[in-house]
């Protein structure tokens, strides 16, 4: 860390700080690997990682440890009906609305330290800093520590408007339902629509999180600028073959749907590969029928997902593996199919403007930084729906995630975060204006 030049540059890029001599205007990367050791305590599993799914009782420990981080911020605390924990500072101007920053501490079962609890301990970390410096911002600052992320991004949906009442009876990890769940963590299921923000309502949102991949970390670049979040398409494919006998159709006389199956899986990667741009296909499952050693495989049913950026390349890619299925299926005389399973997610993009807020705050602080799409989903998604939305990725270790392994280093960590809080004072300060 370069700390003098940084001060120096702080104090020539944003007046507020100016107005008095303010050296601790950065994080502590001390404080914050403290802080994520301490939550890590919370659910933590024999391999090092935590398994804290929502509405666990290690969730709602955690969730009582972050609601006392927000109060020694200086955080008025609210548990809104979906459950999310929001901390507020008032601003100078009343009538403004409010910057809003926040990810998530719920963990995937088996998950580390770092996933959605970097988002929550930096952002509350940017109103810590704000407070123990006692500036004051023109806008209101809210922290959101959202609900149920990993599962169905239930606290962000609520506060766009997208749960439906369905939602409610999903058993959860927990092993509660979704409902009961709300309620376990100190919200109202039957008066969600509380929770909700309208369009306009917000100011900003801005999330902090680790990049779950390995592109910062190899390429040694501080900070990952979101262009936004991919969308997602699935669909099931089915080859139809002809079963038959293993041990007496000659190798000439078949119709063999693995086969076809196996071309098709290598045409998937084939045709994505040859196509510009950060796409990517897979084929996920696979299964045989009628699925015994001694039988030609008459029928085989795969999964087909895409992801990107853009729907119309979704569309593009989707377009060419079926032409490349239709050569395959013509050659082996074994049609295939394509039938679209309804979980369809639209592409995410992130605010352009505060994509160059963000990265302008990075150039200030002498930090590397890379524009890069998301290939996971994150409660930014759902906030692009109702306000400017900007995401900030620090590295990942190895690019490991969902997995006790996961590691971001405090400097790292800390580096986030005075990027995020320089977003908040440029915002603050008008540049999305
Ligand atoms: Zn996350």
């Amino acid at each position: 860390m370069k700390t003098a030049r940084i001060c120096l540059l702080i104090l020539s890029v944003f007046p507020l700080c100016a107005a008095a001599e303010r050296p601790t205007l950065i994080a502590s990367a001390e404080r914050l690997a403290e802080r994520i050791e301490q939550l890590s305590a919370f659910g933590a599993n024999p391999e090092g990682g935590v398994s804290r799914v929502a509405f666990s009782d290690a969730d709602i420990e955690g969730r009582e440890y972050v609601k006392g981080l927000m109060r020694k911020a200086g955080l008025a605390v609210r548990v809104d009906a979906a459950g999310n924990i929001i901390g507020r500072r008032e601003g100078i101007d009343a009538g403004l609305p409010p910057i809003t920053l926040g990810s998530h501490i719920d963990s995937v079962p088996g998950g580390g330290n770092y996933d959605g609890d970097v988002g929550v301990i930096g952002a509350i970390e940017v109103a810590q800093l704000l407070e123990e410096n006692s500036v004051a911002l023109r806008h209101p600052l809210e922290i959101v520590s959202f609900t149920d992320e990993e599962g169905l991004l239930l606290g962000s949906r609520a506060i766009t408007g997208e749960v439906g009442p369905a939602a409610l009876d999903i058993v959860s990890h927990s092993g509660k339902t979704v409902r009961d769940g709300i309620r376990a963590v100190g919200g109202d299921p039957d008066r969600l629509a509380e929770a909700r923000r309208k369009p306009g309502e917000l100011k900003a949102f801005v999330e902090l999180h680790i990049e779950q991949g390995a592109i910062l970390h190899e390429e040694d670049i501080d900070i990952g600028v979101v262009e936004g979040i991919v969308g997602i398409r699935w669909w099931e494919v089915t080859v139809r073959g002809v079963a038959n006998h293993a041990g007496t159709t000659p190798m000439n006389r078949r119709h063999d749907a693995m086969l076809s199956a196996a071309d098709f899986a290598l045409a998937v990667n084939r045709v994505v590969t040859s196509m510009p741009g950060r796409q990517v296909a897979t084929v996920g499952t696979i299964r045989a029928e009628p699925g015994a050693p001694n039988v030609i495989p008459g029928k085989v049913v795969m999964s087909l997902e895409i992801r990107d950026l853009a729907a119309e390349k979704i569309q593009r890619v989707y377009d060419a593996i079926v032409a490349a299925a239709q050569d395959i299926a013509r050659a082996r005389s074994t049609p295939i199919s394509f039938t679209e399973i309804d979980v369809a997610l639209a592409p995410a993009p992130t605010d352009k403007r505060m994509r160059r807020i963000i990265a302008e705050s990075a150039d200030s602080l002498g930090l590397t930084h890379n524009s890069m799409p998301s290939g996971a989903g994150h409660d930014s998604q759902e906030m692009t729906r109702i306000t400017p939305t900007g995401m900030i990725f620090v590295p990942s270790v190895e690019g490991i995630s969902h997995s006790p392994k996961e590691f971001t280093s405090p400097e790292d960590m800390a580096n986030g975060v005075n990027v995020l809080l320089r977003t908040v004072l440029a915002i603050d300060g008008g540049a999305l204006d």
